[in-house]
């Protein structure tokens, strides 16, 4: 069975590919001939995971998942949310946005805040959906320069470092990302599943 993880990111598709059985290949966009930008213009995280997936689904008719992340801030009522890519401009510049969240929290005591990715996959004509939670408080100065994003303003419930100042492997045990995926493996290994 080959399913389309909706990604240009070939890490990613290695990693995922790593955990699951052979009879499942994992394949990119690249190879399936689309190379134009898919859109993400919902207004949750996990509307844009679902728009991702159906726009291969329905426009290759290729099985597919998708993910996409956000950071929720619930001082600022969940903003960056869906926009935590682009939170300070379209340059998506991840100095730019932590500065900006971190001017953003200047008067606030509660800096409590969570990652939040959401899976959906397209499979057999149904939709299932995976979501991965990791919930943290956003420090009051940037540490540490592993990993991306909002990684150096973000430490995780029962951590004295930064995700940035975590190694990768610790990052991926307990990540909202990690989390997903996790549930996304044990879903496709289900025998229901392989066995068709
Ligand atoms: P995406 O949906 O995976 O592209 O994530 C959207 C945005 O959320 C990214 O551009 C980053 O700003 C932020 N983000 C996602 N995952 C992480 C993470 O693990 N650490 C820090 N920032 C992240």
């Amino acid at each position: 069975m080959k399913i389309v993880f909706a990604t240009n990111n070939k890490n990613k598709i290695k990693e995922i590919q790593s955990m699951l059985p052979q009879s499942i290949e994992i394949i990119s966009l690249e190879s399936i001939g689309c190379n134009e930008d898919i859109p993400e213009t919902a207004a949750t995280i996990e509307g844009n995971a679902v728009l991702k997936a159906d726009y291969v689904t329905q426009k290759y008719g290729y099985d597919c998942f998708a993910d996409d992340t956000g950071l929720e801030v619930d001082a600022l009522n969940g903003e960056p949310g869906v926009f935590s890519a682009r939170y300070a401009g379209e340059q998506k510049s991840a100095a730019d946005n932590m500065d900006k969240l971190l001017l953003n929290l200047d008067n606030k005591t509660n800096r409590d805040a969570q990652f939040k990715t959401v899976i959906a996959l397209n499979i057999k004509g149904e939709q299932h959906l995976f979501t991965g939670i990791a919930r943290g408080t956003i420090t009051l100065e940037k540490y540490g320069d592993q990993g991306f994003g909002y990684d150096p303003i973000f430490k995780p419930e029962g951590f004295q470092e930064t995700f940035a100042q975590l190694s990768l492997e610790t990052k991926n045990a307990i990540s909202h990302r990690g989390k997903a995926v996790k549930e996304l493996i044990a879903f496709l290994n289900q025998d229901s599943i392989n066995n068709f």
